[in-house]
């Protein structure tokens, strides 16, 4: 997001100067018009986001049968091995600005891995001035969990128990060279990741991060291939800005036949100032200043009811991260051969996937979010001399030249208040209470692009059992 001109004049006088501010009214997707404090590199960004393109990726992908993680290899047509290896060379193909590689695992038996396999990511980085990381992605394996005919026949003639409800997918007569086109689970995320890092690498423009595009393998077995990679991220002390995971977002139709093509779901793991909220509230906001057709439905909560994705190896490695997913969807098409291109809206699909590009491509082109926490990790928040006042601090963040604090109400659940600072690190609010408001704050770029949001969150209380008298 970008600070407004009203905003930026009073404390920064001299920067402004050299901002591209005031910006003319661009048209945003769809033709509709944009807010004025938009950046025009981002909206043609957005613009250049191809429906066209979408779909033939989606329909080049589910044309593999099978994408199954643990399906043939060898064939140059069908099974997950044709398929990375089309991804690669379409990834090497777009622009020379790319870094392609293969993420590759050997794994053992385990769960639903019935076989020792190699799992294989494929990654391409987008290198920016700096080394934190923004990453889009999307699963690429598919599977189909659809009980062969016939199947665990005796067990059920001999009168056994029926399977529970999560055993399909280690069933021992599961075929992974069955059709599982997957054309939205999650051939929509993988396209959509894919043209972004296109639409990214064609801009030409340098972002301060570096964007790094994935479509992961093993997600139907448990988000293994993108565990394998945040954990080896996490140990060589990576550092990660944001995980835009899309898993599920091509299709406008639900299962119930109720049509939504005007809005996305973002699921955030709590609790309510944890990095990941702040992520999905920066979305918010750049969406409704890039694609302000679009709506954005927050949800408090780390995914759909009892299910997941692969934005949970993210945050399992204290890496910031959110998941998109569809209006409305239709779950007797996933995980099964009727998971065709037939049942997905590629129109509604470039609508999310330009959602996407203008929350990654600004948090790229802000500064770092700043710390707000010691050392040992304990929020700089104070009451003051007075002790009644909000005294704030933060860590300076690299390329900042000022800041913007925010503040609400402690039951409120996004920023009601702001006010920007100049290239100051400290901040005394009188007589605003600190046991009455949440504070946070974002850092802003000479051009103006904001960081996402630094909240201070109170220590969680340790407690000790209590010591009876024996
Ligand atoms: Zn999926």
């Amino acid at each position: 997001m970008r600070l407004t001109r009203r905003l930026l004049l009073p404390v920064l006088l001299s920067v402004a100067t050299t901002a591209t501010l005031p910006f003319p009214v661009a048209l945003g997707a769809q033709g509709t018009t944009i807010r004025p404090d938009a950046d025009p590199r981002i909206a043609q960004l957005v613009a250049s986001v191809s429906q066209a393109r979408l779909q033939a990726t989606a329909t080049t992908l589910a044309g593999f049968g099978t994408r199954s993680t643990l399906s043939d290899t060898v064939s140059t047509t069908r099974g997950i091995g044709a398929a990375r290896r089309w991804i690669y060379n379409e990834f090497t193909r777009m622009s020379p600005r790319l870094q392609v590689s293969y993420d590759r695992h050997m794994l053992a038996q385990q769960g639903r891995i019935s076989r020792e396999v190699e799992l294989v990511n494929v990654v391409a980085v987008l290198p920016g001035k700096s080394a934190r990381r923004v990453y889009i992605t999307g699963h690429y394996d598919t599977v189909n969990s659809r009980r062969p005919v016939g199947a665990d026949a005796t067990a059920t003639a001999a009168g056994a128990a029926p399977a529970a409800p999560s055993a399909p997918l280690v069933r021992p007569t599961i075929d992974h060279n069955a059709d599982a086109p997957g054309a939205n689970d999650d051939g929509s995320g993988a396209a959509l990741t894919m043209e972004l890092a296109r639409v990214f690498a064609e801009s030409g423009i340098v972002f301060d991060a570096t964007l790094v595009f994935v479509t992961w393998a093993g997600e139907e077995q448990g988000l293994i291939g993108s565990m394998a990679h945040a954990t080896a991220l996490r140990t060589a002390k990576g550092v990660v800005e944001a995980n835009f995971n899309n898993d599920i977002v091509g299709s406008s139709l639900g299962g119930n036949g109720i049509i939504d093509g005007e809005s996305v779901k973002i699921y955030s793991l709590g609790p309510e100032d944890s990095p990941n909220r702040s992520l999905a509230r920066y979305v918010q906001r750049v969406a409704g200043t890039y694609v302000p057709s679009h709506t954005i439905r927050l949800m408090a909560r780390e995914d759909r009811f009892g299910r997941g994705s692969d934005h949970s190896s993210f945050t399992a490695n204290d890496f910031p991260a959110i998941v998109f997913r569809e209006a409305n969807e239709n779950y007797e098409r996933q995980h099964s051969p009727d998971d065709k291109l037939e049942g997905m809206d590629f129109r509604y699909l470039a609508q999310n996937t330009r959602v996407n590009a203008a929350a990654a491509a600004s948090v790229a082109l802000a500064p770092p979010a700043p710390r707000v926490t010691t050392s040992g990790g304990s929020p700089t928040l104070g009451r003051g001399a007075s002790g009644y006042d909000a005294s704030l601090q933060w860590q300076p963040s690299a390329g900042a030249v000022a800041y913007r604090v925010y503040w609400r109400d402690a039951w409120s659940n996004d920023w009601q208040k702001s006010q920007v600072v100049g290239n100051v690190t400290t901040l005394l609010l009188p007589n605003v209470s600190i046991d009455d408001y949440v504070f946070g704050v974002a850092a802003i770029g000479a051009d103006g692009h904001e960081s996402i949001i630094s909240a201070y969150v109170s220590p969680t209380r340790t407690m000790s059992p209590v010591q009876l008298r024996k």
